[in-house]
């Protein structure tokens, strides 16, 4: 008898894992919860793989002999506990994946600067040549590229969620960009919880790997002396420190190790001392893949701005507008907020994931002549900074935030969307509230 293998949720992910699973000889099982997408009943279908929607038929899923699990079931659905419960072993679709595998992997991880960083490798890769695939969190199933396709290298974006679910994964180049407090919800309130989930990146690496990390990120440098790291370590930092392999030395972001060779900032494409970061830690694996200086420098330069990040969107009559919908968190309004070179009339609001506004208190102060708050329920907002801007206004839809922004805003002001909350509230993902803004700014 096959190994039965079933998945839950048949998004990307759990489509890819069916088809690997299926690849492999497995008796294979998708069953979700909600409806399945037309694409993926496709693909499962022309795979001969079965499949429920709508609900979870108990008999079904409990006499699995493994269980692969989307990243967007928490751990503690009730069926899940039952599982574990039963001793059946729970793991994620990259856990899978890397079972029948050779190819190189490169993974990146943090609480801000996920899909940049990754978005910024596989472009220098791609440009270097390399037979790379993009995949992980930023939406593409690494488990149907192993099936399908036969990369050497792949770059890869991790979740808290999905590191969760891992457990003999190796990375041969670990990122870890940053660790701020986000989706505390899933991590019973405890940061600890969370910090030990983003750490599971370098689980199981060797001599032979890398582990990338920010040398300025005061958590990760105490987990550091926690947690045996067996890979050679390659810290990058804003400073000229000791043992960093990459930092800024005035106009110049320098590279050290294995390739020494710099760049001129202003040759960056993406701007902000958080891209910074994101160009160095791309800068630093590209480095270690082997890849020329050249093509680094070229990919580095002419990298396009990944959407509903920093995203200019238009000028109108002299106001800038910049949709950052993906901050859903205040840490990446920080640095969205440090980068603004103009006052700023600011859009933010949605639902709250426990957020404690003092981090961006001191910049809303220097840079922030207006506040649009855009939200179900606003009230956390006002209660936080009333007083503290002078004008601030409530919006509940995204025509209404523009157009109270739009005259809010002063010529040479900048109006930006970045909200510091999830998007739930009033839209369907951040991708649907950035998408809107855009729309309502062209209609201006
Ligand atoms: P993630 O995939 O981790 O959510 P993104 O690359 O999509 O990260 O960026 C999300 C937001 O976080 C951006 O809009 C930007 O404001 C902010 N950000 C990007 N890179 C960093 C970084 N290295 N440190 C802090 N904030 C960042």
């Amino acid at each position: 008898m096959p190994k039965r293998i079933v998945i839950l949720g048949a998004g990307e992910s759990g489509a890819g894992a069916a088809v690997l699973a299926k690849k492999q000889g497995f008796d294979v099982f998708v069953s979700d919860m909600s409806v399945i997408k037309d694409q993926y009943k496709e693909l499962l279908n022309s795979r001969g793989i079965e499949w429920e929607e709508g609900h979870h038929t108990e008999e079904l899923i409990l006499n699995a002999d493994e269980i692969i699990k989307s990243p967007g079931i928490p751990n503690d659905a009730p069926l899940l506990l039952k599982l574990q419960e039963k001793g059946t072993p729970i793991i994620s679709e990259i856990e899978f994946a890397g079972r029948y595998t050779n190819a190189k992997m490169i993974c990146i991880t943090g609480s801000n600067g996920k899909t940049t960083t990754t978005s910024l490798i596989y472009h220098i890769f791609k440009k270097a040549g390399l037979n790379v695939g993009l995949a992980g969190n930023i939406g593409q199933s690494l488990a149907l590229q192993v099936a399908e396709c036969n990369h050497d290298y792949y770059v890869i974006e991790l979740s808290s969620f999905q590191l969760d679910n891992m457990y003999n994964f190796r990375a041969n180049i670990a990122i870890l960009m940053n660790i701020t407090p986000d989706h505390l919800d899933r991590y019973d309130h405890n940061m600890q919880n969370y910090i030990d989930s983003k750490f599971r990146i370098t689980q199981n690496q060797t001599d032979e790997d890398a582990f990338i990390f920010w040398n300025d990120d005061p958590i990760i440098q105490e987990e550091l002396k926690k947690h045996g790291i067996h890979a050679h370590l390659y810290p990058f930092s804003i400073d000229k420190e000791e043992g960093v392999k990459a930092y800024v030395d005035q106009d110049k972001v320098v590279f050290s190790d294995p390739i020494a060779f710099n760049m001129e900032q202003e040759e960056l494409s993406l701007t902000g001392t958080h891209n910074l970061y994101n160009s160095m830690a791309a800068g630093i694996s590209a480095n270690l893949a082997g890849i020329r200086k050249e093509y680094i420098r070229e990919a580095l330069s002419d990298f396009k701005e990944v959407e509903h990040r920093l995203e200019k969107v238009a000028r109108v009559r002299g106001i800038d507008f910049i949709n950052d919908s993906k901050a859903t968190n205040v840490n990446s309004c920080w640095y969205a907020l440090e980068s603004m070179k103009t006052k700023v009339v600011l859009i933010l609001g949605g639902k709250d994931k426990g957020n404690d506004y003092t981090e961006i208190e001191q910049l809303v102060k220097e840079k922030v002549s207006a506040l649009v708050f855009l939200g179900v329920d606003n009230s956390k907002l006002h209660a936080f900074f009333d007083g503290k801007v002078e004008k601030i206004a409530d919006a509940r839809s995204m025509k209404e935030a523009v157009d109270l922004a739009y005259n809010l805003a002063q010529k040479g002001e900048t109006v930006l969307l970045s909200p510091c909350c999830a998007s739930f509230d009033l839209f369907k993902s951040y991708e649907d509230r950035g998408r809107q803004f855009k729309e309502c700014v062209r209609n201006l």
